[in-house]
């Protein structure tokens, strides 16, 4: 069997085509295929605007400027996600904490973050932006998160880099029916593939400006938002410090093309996830919860072994699998046991719900061209990996 990773990207002879016509067109950068790639997501989220950069990262990082975060404010995500979730306020010389996960959703505890919000009120230290995770593509309680946050004027951004076409209550993720601004994730083994590349959705004219300027080293255009409103046709300023984060057309014709292949990509997805939940259903181990009004994009398939049960630790578990051929992963590490994190005064033990999750964590192959037979292989391997050293009475 040939190495399975546990996502990779899927580009076909269309996708290939329409960056061959960008090569073949007078604009690589900034041209027609950006606002297409732009528009083709906006729609389908039901987003006002969208803007296109070259990273997630990049959009999380527009996102927090434009909600004005700055040196003195304060930031708060969850540790179970990867580090940008956090860098992205580091960037604007602002402040990290976080709010712990809740162990059965893996996502941001609503509890948590209501102890945490009234304890900040009394101390008047509240955060100025909130990043939830949509973690392995299922959506927060955005509703419950937004209820809490909304009264103390907290700019909330989702990130969504896991969960492009997943849906709450029936909205699709992106449409910011609860928040300020969602970021996504173009990243090869996210839902769609741009290469690298990102972007930030929001319904407000306002934030839109902004990002657009960002982008751009913080450069206006449009006369309205000018201090001089006749100077010329070349006209422009600089109203803000912004950065070169732009996307290229090359990459946006990727984009946009892959955008026509979402619905088959998740349909695909969802079907490989309710295979491992039948196959795994009884064994001692634990899956992500699924509430009600949740539909996952299935970014991630994550197991938690009980080691206990199992008498296998997840190392075992991890160097057996790989060593069959899989590409097992651990998301995620807590951002707040990173040494850099420690550095800024974070230690073991502060957040134990995304410590107890991350000591069991692994996710198993998802993607769309994972064979059925690759599938009943990565099963019977766990079944292996679990089974190996319990008594048959077990
Ligand atoms: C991938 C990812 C990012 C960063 O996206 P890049 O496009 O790789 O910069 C941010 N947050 C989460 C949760 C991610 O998974």
């Amino acid at each position: 069997m040939k190495w399975i990773p546990y996502g990779r990207q899927d580009i076909d002879e269309a996708d290939i085509a329409a960056v061959v016509a960008v090569l073949r067109s007078d604009m690589v950068t900034q041209g027609p295929a950006v606002e297409r790639f732009e528009g083709a997501v906006a729609a389908h989220c039901g987003a006002r605007h969208a803007v296109a950069v070259n990273s997630g990262t990049s959009a999380l990082h527009i996102a927090c400027a434009a909600a004005g975060l700055g040196p003195g404010d304060l930031l708060w995500t969850v540790p179970n996600s990867f580090v940008a979730s956090a860098n992205c306020a580091r960037y604007c010389g602002a402040d990290v904490d976080f709010v712990d996960i809740d162990p059965a959703t893996l996502n941001m505890s609503v509890d948590a973050l209501e102890r945490k919000l009234a304890q900040a009120a009394r101390a008047g230290r509240l955060p100025k932006v909130i990043v939830p995770v949509h973690f392995a593509g299922l959506p927060c309680d955005m509703e419950a998160i937004a209820r809490l946050a909304r009264p103390h004027g907290v700019t909330l951004v989702e990130d969504a880099s896991h969960a492009l076409g997943a849906r709450l209550r029936g909205a699709p993720v992106g449409s910011c029916a609860w928040s300020d601004m969602v970021v996504l994730s173009f990243h090869p083994v996210k839902l769609i593939a741009t290469g690298e590349g990102g972007m930030v959705l929001t319904q407000s004219d306002e934030l839109a400006a902004r990002l657009a300027a960002l982008r751009s080293h913080g450069l206006e255009r449009a006369p309205a938002r000018l201090e001089r409103k006749d100077a010329g046709g070349w006209y422009y300023e600089q109203s803000r410090l912004g950065f070169n984060y732009r996307l290229s057309d090359i990459h946006a014709a990727l984009g946009e093309n892959q955008m026509r292949r979402l619905q088959a990509f998740l349909e695909r997805r969802r079907e490989i996830a309710a295979r491992y939940q039948q196959a795994f259903a009884g064994l001692p181990l634990r899956l992500q919860a699924q509430p009600p009004g949740c539909d996952s994009a299935w970014h991630l398939f994550v197991i938690q072994p009980d080691p206990e049960e199992t008498g296998r630790s997840r190392r075992e578990i991890y160097d057996e699998l790989r060593g069959r051929g899989i590409g097992v992963q651990v998301h995620y590490i807590p951002i707040h046991t990173q040494p850099y994190y420690r550095g800024l005064g974070f230690k073991n033990g502060d957040f134990p719900a995304s410590e107890r999750y991350y000591e069991r964590a692994l996710s198993l192959p998802i993607f769309f061209r994972l064979a059925p037979e690759e599938q009943d292989y990565v099963i019977a391997s766990v079944r292996g990996a679990l089974g190996r050293h319990r008594s048959p009475e077990a």
